[in-house]
Protein backbone atom coordinates (compact mmCIF):
# COMPACT_ATOMS: atom_id res chain seq x y z
CA UNK A 1 0.00 0.00 0.00
CA UNK A 2 1.23 3.49 -1.00
CA UNK A 3 0.45 6.02 1.98
CA UNK A 4 -2.51 8.94 0.81
CA UNK A 5 -3.56 6.93 -1.91
CA UNK A 6 -7.21 6.89 -2.32
CA UNK A 7 -7.15 3.53 -4.37
CA UNK A 8 -5.07 1.81 -1.72
CA UNK A 9 -7.29 2.95 0.60
CA UNK A 10 -10.43 1.86 -1.43
CA UNK A 11 -9.40 -1.63 -3.43
CA UNK A 12 -8.26 -2.82 0.35
CA UNK A 13 -11.78 -1.97 1.94
CA UNK A 14 -10.59 1.02 3.96
CA UNK A 15 -12.20 3.10 2.28
CA UNK A 16 -16.02 2.21 1.16
CA UNK A 17 -16.83 1.98 -2.23
CA UNK A 18 -19.59 0.62 -4.62
CA UNK A 19 -17.73 -2.44 -5.04
CA UNK A 20 -19.46 -4.59 -8.04
CA UNK A 21 -16.54 -7.84 -8.04
CA UNK A 22 -13.79 -8.62 -5.62
CA UNK A 23 -10.73 -11.47 -5.53
CA UNK A 24 -7.30 -11.90 -4.00
CA UNK A 25 -5.61 -9.67 -6.32
CA UNK A 26 -8.26 -6.46 -7.16
CA UNK A 27 -11.68 -5.19 -5.92
CA UNK A 28 -13.70 -3.50 -9.16
CA UNK A 29 -16.37 -0.29 -8.64
CA UNK A 30 -18.13 2.09 -9.76
CA UNK A 31 -16.70 5.18 -10.41
CA UNK A 32 -17.80 8.28 -8.43
CA UNK A 33 -17.97 10.29 -11.42
CA UNK A 34 -19.39 8.20 -14.06
CA UNK A 35 -18.66 9.15 -17.40
CA UNK A 36 -21.85 6.64 -18.51
CA UNK A 37 -24.49 4.22 -16.53
CA UNK A 38 -22.04 1.37 -15.03
CA UNK A 39 -18.91 3.13 -15.19
CA UNK A 40 -16.58 1.19 -13.81
CA UNK A 41 -12.92 0.73 -12.41
CA UNK A 42 -10.71 -2.20 -11.48
CA UNK A 43 -8.13 -1.63 -9.09
CA UNK A 44 -5.30 -4.06 -8.02
CA UNK A 45 -5.07 -4.62 -4.25
CA UNK A 46 -1.54 -3.84 -4.77
CA UNK A 47 -0.10 -0.29 -5.47
CA UNK A 48 1.24 0.37 -8.83
CA UNK A 49 1.51 4.25 -10.45
CA UNK A 50 0.80 3.12 -14.04
CA UNK A 51 1.10 0.02 -16.46
CA UNK A 52 5.24 1.03 -16.43
CA UNK A 53 5.46 -0.64 -12.69
CA UNK A 54 2.69 -3.57 -13.36
CA UNK A 55 4.45 -6.82 -12.84
CA UNK A 56 3.49 -9.00 -15.67
CA UNK A 57 1.37 -11.83 -13.34
CA UNK A 58 -0.81 -9.02 -12.90
CA UNK A 59 -0.83 -7.23 -15.92
CA UNK A 60 -1.96 -10.81 -17.42
CA UNK A 61 -4.98 -11.35 -14.64
CA UNK A 62 -5.85 -7.82 -15.54
CA UNK A 63 -6.85 -8.49 -18.79
CA UNK A 64 -8.91 -11.69 -18.34
CA UNK A 65 -10.86 -10.11 -15.73
CA UNK A 66 -11.63 -6.96 -17.87
CA UNK A 67 -13.12 -9.59 -20.37
CA UNK A 68 -15.26 -11.29 -17.70
CA UNK A 69 -16.54 -7.53 -16.23
CA UNK A 70 -17.47 -6.51 -19.75
CA UNK A 71 -19.07 -9.44 -19.86
CA UNK A 72 -20.98 -9.30 -16.83
CA UNK A 73 -21.96 -5.49 -16.77
CA UNK A 74 -22.83 -6.01 -20.61
CA UNK A 75 -25.37 -8.68 -19.26
CA UNK A 76 -26.71 -6.66 -16.20
CA UNK A 77 -27.10 -3.13 -17.88
CA UNK A 78 -27.44 -4.57 -21.65
CA UNK A 79 -25.41 -1.73 -22.91
CA UNK A 80 -25.19 -1.67 -26.68
CA UNK A 81 -20.69 -1.62 -26.77
CA UNK A 82 -18.02 -1.09 -24.42
CA UNK A 83 -14.87 1.19 -23.74
CA UNK A 84 -11.96 0.03 -22.33
CA UNK A 85 -9.48 3.04 -21.25
CA UNK A 86 -6.17 2.83 -19.12
CA UNK A 87 -4.68 6.01 -18.54
CA UNK A 88 -0.65 6.63 -18.13
CA UNK A 89 0.52 10.09 -16.65
CA UNK A 90 -0.97 13.83 -16.81
CA UNK A 91 -0.63 13.99 -20.37
CA UNK A 92 -2.96 11.43 -20.93
CA UNK A 93 -5.24 12.21 -18.44
CA UNK A 94 -4.52 10.16 -15.49
CA UNK A 95 -5.39 12.33 -12.06
CA UNK A 96 -5.29 9.13 -9.78
CA UNK A 97 -1.68 7.57 -9.81
CA UNK A 98 -3.19 4.20 -8.67
CA UNK A 99 -3.05 1.62 -11.99
CA UNK A 100 -7.03 1.05 -12.96
CA UNK A 101 -9.03 0.50 -16.03
CA UNK A 102 -11.96 2.08 -16.96
CA UNK A 103 -14.50 -0.07 -17.63
CA UNK A 104 -17.55 1.92 -19.94
CA UNK A 105 -20.29 0.70 -21.10
CA UNK A 106 -21.50 2.49 -24.38
CA UNK A 107 -25.63 3.20 -25.10
CA UNK A 108 -26.65 4.24 -28.24
CA UNK A 109 -27.00 7.97 -28.79
CA UNK A 110 -24.60 8.16 -25.60
CA UNK A 111 -22.72 11.59 -25.58
CA UNK A 112 -19.63 10.49 -24.29
CA UNK A 113 -16.46 11.65 -25.59
CA UNK A 114 -13.74 9.40 -26.03
CA UNK A 115 -13.07 9.50 -30.20
CA UNK A 116 -9.94 10.42 -31.06
CA UNK A 117 -9.24 12.85 -33.62
CA UNK A 118 -6.50 11.56 -36.51
CA UNK A 119 -4.24 13.57 -38.09
CA UNK A 120 -4.64 12.85 -41.79
CA UNK A 121 -0.82 13.01 -42.80
CA UNK A 122 1.43 13.39 -39.81
CA UNK A 123 3.97 15.64 -39.68
CA UNK A 124 6.24 12.70 -38.95
CA UNK A 125 8.00 9.81 -41.25
CA UNK A 126 5.91 6.55 -40.40
CA UNK A 127 8.65 4.39 -41.91
CA UNK A 128 11.16 6.06 -38.66
CA UNK A 129 8.94 5.65 -36.34
CA UNK A 130 7.99 2.17 -36.82
CA UNK A 131 11.79 1.13 -37.40
CA UNK A 132 12.66 3.26 -33.77
CA UNK A 133 9.80 0.62 -32.12
CA UNK A 134 10.70 -2.39 -33.90
CA UNK A 135 13.96 -2.13 -32.84
CA UNK A 136 13.74 -2.15 -29.42
CA UNK A 137 13.53 -5.15 -27.46
CA UNK A 138 11.10 -6.17 -25.45
CA UNK A 139 12.13 -9.62 -23.80
P1 LIG B 1 -7.99 8.66 -14.34
O1 LIG B 1 -8.29 10.05 -14.78
O2 LIG B 1 -6.88 8.63 -13.33
O3 LIG B 1 -7.78 7.68 -15.47
O4 LIG B 1 -9.32 8.15 -13.64
C1 LIG B 1 -9.62 8.36 -12.32
C2 LIG B 1 -11.08 8.03 -12.15
O5 LIG B 1 -11.31 7.79 -10.77
C3 LIG B 1 -12.04 9.16 -12.55
O6 LIG B 1 -12.97 8.66 -13.51
C4 LIG B 1 -12.72 9.58 -11.25
O7 LIG B 1 -14.07 9.90 -11.42
C5 LIG B 1 -12.54 8.33 -10.39
N1 LIG B 1 -12.41 8.60 -8.96
C6 LIG B 1 -11.59 9.51 -8.38
N2 LIG B 1 -11.70 9.44 -7.03
C7 LIG B 1 -12.61 8.46 -6.77
C8 LIG B 1 -13.14 7.93 -5.56
O8 LIG B 1 -12.82 8.34 -4.46
N3 LIG B 1 -14.04 6.91 -5.69
C9 LIG B 1 -14.43 6.42 -6.91
N4 LIG B 1 -15.32 5.43 -6.91
N5 LIG B 1 -13.94 6.91 -8.07
C10 LIG B 1 -13.05 7.91 -8.00
ZN1 LIG C 1 -2.36 3.04 -4.47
Amino acid sequence: MSENCIFCKIANGEVPSKTIYEDEDFRVILDIEPASKGHALILPKKHYTNIYELEEETASKVFVLTKKMAEKITKALKCDGFNILQNNGEVAGQSVFHFHIHLIPRYKDDEVGLNMESKESPNYDLEEVKEAIKNISIC
